[in-house]
């Protein structure tokens, strides 16, 4: 390189504004080659095995166990004891106490347990950072709240705890979810049998040891690990006095159709087709960041995403076309670096289900778009797409895509636009733009939604309870509703 080609490659303007590289260090995070199950404070040998994966880049990450029926009935054993052995009768505020130190801890090794949620399920870095972590201590946080104050929730009820409690948690918020499960159940003096989904089972295997640092006692907390067997093995056992699962309607019905005059209580948190609703007099950029948000957060894995938008037809070609302008700016990629808006598919099982629905809605007459970007060759992603010129009764309208997949729909008055969101199957939560706020709650008071978000989309707090109508199952998780489901009462 000559003395003037040096000097020009220097230059204080970039060639153009697109962002260096900014990745997370894997250092943080130290993986065992292998894994057992959780069970009665120690770490059992499994007796099968499977690799759990990155599905960034398809390496494989550890050997997992496969929990079997013996297993799962050892796990239900040492949660059993340790509910009558002393879980079940220690004073509400002691239980407080090791709720408030894990939640201290999950706040201390936030940035080890990020790191790790984005490795072996594709998130991006910045939502397991500033989402998923920060949530799931809020959890613990509030929920300790209430462990000794619970006759204070329920005056005159005579609260007490049900006993063992059989968890089973889906891949799109594995640490979120376990927090929502785990910390309720706990706090009303339950012990626990969770099980994480198949291909994201290391946080909760990492959080064995944030219990181990909390001194929490063996047999309160057990963790088998497992595909859909073992999940069923928890369901079937007789000495589980609750079921709470999220996770897919299909599988839900069959739990609900399993424990039916079983005794046992039960709690489904299962899919969505949420509507975004957007009327005219909104203010439409930050309805568009809603937009986004609502669909694109989590590569759309999420169960009350905004997946079905609903536009007010006299605002439909701008909104479309300021969607589509910040569709191109959305970066897809390495989900450990700090910039990356949409991290990877997070299994090869789920990229052929949206590929597949995908499909569906190009063969039924929408017309898809989606942003020039480059994929990664190694590894699941899928590009964010949506579809404009879609009818109710496409696949793509109906179904849950559960991936980056916006179908537009357009409605003219208010009447209208409730009717649209409120036909489907589901029920799970529902977003409303507009400037006017008797128009926010007119509205709230129509949709069928167990969640109705007004000017913002995607919100979680522990405080406000969270569940479905219809197929999008039954019971609520947080908030005092949250508790409930834990709790059995003499009347
Ligand atoms: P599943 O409902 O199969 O998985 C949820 C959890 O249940 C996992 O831990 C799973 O284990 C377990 N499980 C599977 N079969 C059984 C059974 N018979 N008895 C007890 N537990 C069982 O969801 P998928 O992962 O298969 O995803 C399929 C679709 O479900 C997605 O495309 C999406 O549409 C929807 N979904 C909705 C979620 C929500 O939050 N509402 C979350 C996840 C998925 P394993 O991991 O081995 O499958």
């Amino acid at each position: 390189m000559t003395d003037l080609e040096r000097k020009h490659d220097r230059a204080p303007v970039p060639r153009d504004w697109t962002y260096a590289p900014a990745p997370e260090s894997r250092e943080i995070v130290r993986l065992d080659e292998r894994y057992g199950h959780f069970v009665g404070g120690e770490w059992l040998e499994p007796a099968e095995t499977y690799e759990t994966i990155s599905p960034a880049s398809e390496e494989t990450l550890a050997t997992i166990g496969q929990a079997t029926r013996e297993e799962v009935d050892r796990a239900v054993g040492a949660a059993r004891s340790a509910f009558a052995d002393g879980w079940s009768s220690l004073p509400g505020s002691e239980r407080a106490k090791y709720l408030f130190r894990i939640a201290r801890i999950l706040q201390e090794r936030s940035r080890e347990l990020a790191v790790l949620e984005s490795l072996n399920g594709g998130k991006p870095i910045k939502e397991s950072r500033d989402v998923d972590l920060p949530l799931a201590a809020a959890h613990f946080f509030y929920y300790a709240g209430w462990a000794d104050k619970l006759e204070y929730a329920f005056p005159n009820r005579a609260p007490r705890p049900v006993g063992v409690a059989g968890q089973i948690i889906p891949w799109n918020f594995p640490l979120l979810m376990l927090a929502w499960k785990i910390a309720p159940a706990l706090a009303c003096g339950n012990t626990v049998v969770l099980k994480p989904a198949e291909t994201t089972p290391l946080t909760a295997l990492l959080f064995c040891d944030v219990l181990r640092q909390a001194e929490l006692p063996a047999g309160v907390v057990n963790i088998v690990t497992g595909d859909g067997r073992t999940g069923a093995a928890i369901v079937d056992h007789a000495d589980v006095d609750k079921i709470a699962f999220t996770g897919s309607t299909e599988v839900g019905k069959a739990i609900q159709r399993q424990l039916a005059g079983s005794g046992k209580k039960l709690t489904l948190e299962l899919g969505g087709k949420a509507a975004n609703i957007v009327f005219d007099d909104c203010a439409l950029d930050q309805a568009v960041e809603g937009i986004v948000n609502g669909i694109y957060f989590n590569q759309g894995h999420v169960c009350c995403a905004g997946s079905r938008l609903l536009v007010q037809e006299s605002i439909y070609e701008p909104l479309v076309e300021k969607l589509k302008r910040r569709l191109e700016t959305l970066r897809v990629g390495d989900p450990l670096d700090k910039n990356t808006d949409v991290g990877a598919i997070n299994s090869r099982m789920q990229l052929e289900k949206i590929q597949e629905l995908v499909a569906a809605g190009e063969e039924e007459g929408a017309e898809i778009y989606q942003p020039p970007c480059r994929l990664p060759e190694k590894g699941y992603w899928f590009a964010p797409t949506v579809f404009t010129n879609v009818a109710q009764s496409y696949r793509i309208a109906q179904e849950e895509i559960f991936g980056p997949v916006l179908s537009v729909l357009t409605f003219r008055t208010p009447e209208e636009a409730v009717e649209k969101a409120n036909n489907t199957p589901y029920g799970l939560s529902a977003g409303v733009w507009t400037e006017k706020g008797s128009r926010i709650l007119w509205m709230a008071q129509r949709l069928r939604a167990g969640v109705v978000w007004a000017n913002t989309f995607n919100r979680f707090d522990p405080s406000s309870p969270f569940g479905g109508y219809k197929e999008s199952g039954f019971g609520r998780e947080g908030g005092l509703h949250g508790l409930e489901p834990y709790l059995r009462f003499d009347e």
